[in-house]
């Protein structure tokens, strides 16, 4: 099962959607996060440093890191950034995050990175043309994200729709907290996808099969 994260690339420097599993778990995933890693899987050559890498990239240019969610698979390479990242993170995610220590899908290592935490709730636009929407269900704080580039839009759905089939068949995620906010979440993403925004699923190994990395390229700031 593919674990995907993006990159938004821009002048200023970069921002990571999400950031994939901490370099320590490379190899052996449990050996970061106990028993609940073995569901996981990290190769050497798929550690945040070796794709930044792989596209020309490095820690130093992270700008900042927006966050659909704080399961271990989405967030585990925030300990990985370098100090004051700020880290975009819907507040009621943060807390069910604290609340939930180990369990969950969630761990404390996240919570004691050295990126600054910017909570929030509601919609929200961090940069011109990246957009937070609120999309609960799957997790408490879950949000997706939609990305506009002149007539392009592309939709990280995160874990509210982490296959393109919950979309086209209008799946609820597997695991969700609550799920009469998890099939909101998925009509507003298939309103979405209806509407022109292309996808970009979390754990969808046919699309990424045929789509091996997503790297987004913002025009110029003017
Ligand atoms: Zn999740």
């Amino acid at each position: 099962m593919p674990i995907s994260w993006a990159i938004l690339e821009s002048d200023e420097g970069i921002w990571l959607i999400d950031c994939g599993l901490a370099t320590a778990a490379a190899g052996d995933p449990s050996r970061v996060y106990g028993p609940v890693g073995q569901r996981a899987r990290l190769l050497s050559t798929e550690t945040l440093e070796e794709r930044l890498a792989a596209a020309g990239l490095d820690r130093s240019l992270v700008a900042g890191v927006l966050l659909t969610h704080l399961h271990y698979d989405h967030a585990g390479a925030l300990v990985d950034l370098p100090a004051g990242v700020p880290a975009w993170v819907h507040a009621a995610e943060l807390a069910a995050a604290q609340a939930a220590g180990a369990r969950l899908g969630y761990h404390p290592s996240i919570l004691t990175a050295a990126v600054a935490w910017r909570s929030f709730v509601g919609d929200q636009q961090p940069l011109a043309g990246v957009a937070l929407i609120e999309t609960p269900g799957h997790s408490r704080g879950h949000v997706s994200v939609l990305i506009t580039l002149g007539e392009q839009r592309y939709l990280v759905t995160g874990d509210a729709a982490p296959t393109v089939r919950n979309l086209s068949d209008r799946l609820l995620p597997g695991l969700h907290v609550d799920r009469t906010a998890a099939a909101a979440s998925l009509d507003r993403l298939i309103a979405l996808w209806r509407s022109g925004a292309s996808p970009l699923p979390s754990h969808d190994p046919a699309f990424w099969a045929a789509q091996p990395e997503a790297v987004v390229r913002l025009p110029p700031a003017t």
